[in-house]
């Protein structure tokens, strides 16, 4: 085994592109590169048509409607539109948002924005496993809730929310749920229809499709009004002008069809290699604690503390392997992950924690090394820091 071999653990911070997906997207760049909206010659006609089907391969992986589906540029356009279109949408005359304190940045942001605007807005806690309490989301709910904002599955911990509990709240309150799904789509099973959710955020490389396409989810039938954040051509119904990349569109579709065939057999397999790696790192060193509920998680996903050893110093002593100290996002922030402290741990646990993703190409002899590189770094950074203590005496 080639020493200097890198291997890919961050799987929540993006996902390779699928050969298959790469193939896929390959004759629409230089070969059937129409306009999508100009489909009144063959060229046109031609690429429409594969967005279109790639509209359908979208909203077959949520049991969506294809016209309920609208091509973005990923998760982050997608929440903005959901939320601050929602807010600023005609006849929505409710006044009240929730959302929870573990989101993502660009739901938390879009939602200050609303509070900004004299919104109020509730943030849901979590517990110390990092899920909400669904008495606290009843009691929160009012007749004038315009929006519960909830994420499908969160990215640091991969805890997993009670998607169809928390639309069947929101659904009796006449308030619209929007789920940022950008951690879940292609990794547990979604459903729109039984789970009550009216808008629904995807981002295509997170499952294994290409950066820089995603796509939003719209439900036609609850009168939900959501004005475009962009101004332009009207194309995707008006919600979000612009011309369709039909490529990454093709792409984020030949992702969701994929994801769809294989997701629960690739759950399978990541759970075993994720439940075997954590057996080994607990049973080979102390002071290893799991952030994030044990059961309800996603199965590529794993994030621990290390008692007193920080995470840049366990990635320096491992720099092949690629894992993620906190959220990729926060990581430019000197701050420990708002997520970690959300769930109760204290600074010293966040700024220890390393998230572990293992996802559709990692193989059971990478994670084997990781976990012995995991180890010896673990270890051996131990040893050094009780040498140097003795030293200080
Ligand atoms: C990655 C991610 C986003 C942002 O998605 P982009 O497509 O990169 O804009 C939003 N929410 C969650 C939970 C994510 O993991």
């Amino acid at each position: 085994m080639n020493q200097r071999q890198r291997i890919y653990l961050d799987n929540q911070a993006t996902t390779p592109t699928d050969p298959r997906v790469v193939e896929a997207m390959l004759p629409y760049f230089s070969g059937k590169f129409g306009n999508p909206h100009s489909d009144s010659h063959a060229f046109g006609a031609e690429a429409s048509g594969a967005v279109e089907a790639a509209r359908a391969q979208v909203a077959g992986l949520i049991g969506a409607l294809p016209r309920e589906i609208f091509f973005t540029s990923g998760a982050t356009e997608s929440n903005n539109i959901a939320i601050k279109g929602l807010a600023s949408g005609r006849r929505n005359t409710r006044r009240h948002v929730v959302t929870c304190v573990t989101e993502h940045l660009c739901v938390l942001n879009s939602v200050l924005e609303l509070d900004d605007q004299g919104f109020d807005v509730t943030y849901l806690p979590v517990d110390a496993e990092g899920m909400i309490d669904l008495d606290e989301l009843r009691a929160a709910v009012t007749g004038d809730t315009l929006l519960v904002s909830v994420m499908a599955v969160q990215n640091e911990v991969g805890v997993i929310q009670p998607m169809a509990e928390i639309g069947a709240i929101c659904r009796a309150a006449g308030a619209c749920l929007h789920t940022d799904a950008a951690q879940a789509a292609g990794k547990i099973p979604l459903d729109v229809g039984e789970m009550n959710i009216d808008l629904l955020s995807i981002s295509g490389h997170k499952l294994y499709g290409p950066m820089g396409v995603g796509a939003l989810y719209k439900r036609e039938d609850s009168g939900v009004r959501v004005a475009p954040i962009f101004s332009g051509g009207g194309q995707e119904q008006g919600v979000r002008p612009g011309t369709v990349p039909a490529p990454l569109a093709v792409g984020i579709g030949a992702a969701c069809a994929i994801a769809a065939e294989e997701m629960a057999g690739e759950a399978n397999r990541l759970r075993l290699l994720r439940d075997g790696l954590l057996r080994r790192i607990t049973e080979a060193v102390p002071g290893i604690k799991l952030n994030g509920h044990g059961e309800n998680r996603i199965a590529g996903n794993l994030n621990i503390s290390v008692e007193g050893l920080p995470a840049d110093a366990m990635m320096a002593a491992m720099p092949d392997i690629a894992v993620s100290s906190g959220s990729a996002c926060s990581s430019a922030e000197s701050e420990s992950s708002h997520v970690l402290r959300s769930l109760g741990l204290t600074d010293e646990q966040a700024e220890g924690s390393l998230r572990i993703g293992l996802g559709r190409f990692t193989t059971a002899e990478e994670t084997k090394i990781a976990g012995d590189r995991l180890i010896e770094a673990i270890t051996q950074l131990r040893k050094r820091g009780a040498a140097n203590s003795v030293a200080a005496e």
